[in-house]
């Protein structure tokens, strides 16, 4: 646990939920399944999540730490209304240790270390429209970690017929699962490597309980979710590894979950590992489609495995460049050459939205609002 170097006034903060009071003024956080237990005037784990006189206290909530607008392709879903914009938002603090972080600036940080402001959740859908998003992506931090404030986010975008996304590690208790993802219309889960030696070593947590949210989502709920595997050298590139991911994902989710091998670079504490070389995404990809995974990508580098392409004829639908769509010969959702259907959501709300919204074009970097 932390000490927290600045303590605020109860009534400026946010209770949270998921918590219990515990013997001696502690308390017992199961958002995640660190279950910290907590003690006066310190936080969890994660940081933004804090005991002050016996009461549990977001300090997310209504502070985002980055603002910006993406290419859904970045999250990365590319199954979900591709070539559209998503107004993405992330805090401080994460439940997760990744030596490797490539968002290390604001997750590895407390509130008061990085620079935030107001933003209540009513705002945020405006904001989005402003800019021209189809859907609003709770991400760059782990979204978990500050799940009051987006579920009441959610709330307010279904008011406006956006949708939402998790970009989300997947470390997430049964107990609070419904609550956020029940709330949600698509999910990208870091599935980082398939082994329970490289969460524990180089995350900090445990592979089991990311496997079970993955089931969760399948089983329980009509999340639109894809898997994102970042591909580091040496750590989790082994064939013998991906193989078995890839046949872990067949067997529990299906052949239609769509799969994205990522290159790494080096960032944070992972400074001695090369980037992943392009060879690795491709042998990556081969083996999951070998596999009989239908839809496997290669993502941060330029490369034909962005593209999709139709598992039973092979047509090409969907043409990418890195994180831009350049063609999409979907028709109504199918391949336009066998008209096989092909799973994802690909048509946008048909709720009117407000009139007189400004759309803008171009990137935006980190929006000052
Ligand atoms: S959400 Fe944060 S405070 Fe709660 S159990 Fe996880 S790391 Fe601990």
């Amino acid at each position: 646990m932390s000490e927290l170097k600045i303590l605020q006034k109860t009534d400026e903060l946010h209770e949270g939920r998921w918590w219990e009071p515990e013997a001696g003024g502690r308390v017992h956080c199961y958002l995640c399944p660190r279950h910290c237990h907590i003690h006066a005037g310190q936080s969890g784990f994660c940081f933004i999540r804090v005991n002050q006189g016996g009461k549990l206290y977001s300090l997310g909530y209504g502070a985002p730490a980055a603002l910006q607008v993406d290419p859904i392709e970045k999250k990365p879903l590319n199954h979900f209304l591709p070539g559209s914009r998503v107004f993405s938002m992330g805090t401080a603090g994460c439940n997760m240790g990744c030596f490797f972080c490539q968002n290390w600036d604001i997750s590895k940080s407390r509130q008061d270390q990085v620079r935030s402001q107001h933003v209540a959740p009513e705002e945020v859908p405006l904001l989005a429209l402003q800019h021209g998003c189809d859907s609003l992506a709770f991400t760059y931090n782990e979204p978990t970690i500050w799940g009051e404030y987006v579920v009441d986010i959610c709330a307010a975008a279904r008011e406006y017929g956006l949708k939402t996304v998790m970009v989300s590690n997947g470390y997430i208790t049964y107990q609070a699962f419904h609550d956020i993802y029940d709330h949600i219309d698509a999910a990208n889960i870091d599935l980082k490597a398939f082994t329970e030696s490289f969460y524990g070593k180089t995350t900090l947590t445990h592979l089991q309980p990311v496997l079970e949210t993955l089931e969760w989502l399948k089983k329980e709920t009509k999340v639109w979710f894809e898997i994102t595997n970042l591909m580091i050298p040496t750590l989790n590139d082994d064939p013998a590894e991906t193989r078995k991911l890839s046949e872990w994902i067949l067997t529990h989710l299906g052949p239609d979950v769509p799969l994205h091998f990522t290159a790494f670079h080096p960032d944070f504490k992972l400074q001695d590992k090369p980037r992943t070389p392009a060879e690795t995404l491709h042998r990556a990809r081969a083996i999951a489609l070998e596999t009989g995974l239908h839809y496997v990508y290669e993502g941060n580098i330029f490369s034909e495995g962005a593209n999709t392409c139709c598992p039973k004829c092979s047509q090409l639908i969907v043409r990418r460049s890195w994180h831009d769509v350049l063609e999409n010969r979907l028709v109504e959702g199918a391949c336009p050459e066998c008209s096989l259907v092909i799973p994802g959501v690909w048509e946008k709300s048909s709720k009117p939205r407000a009139s007189g919204i400004r759309k803008t074009a171009g990137n935006y970097g980190h929006l000052n609002l």
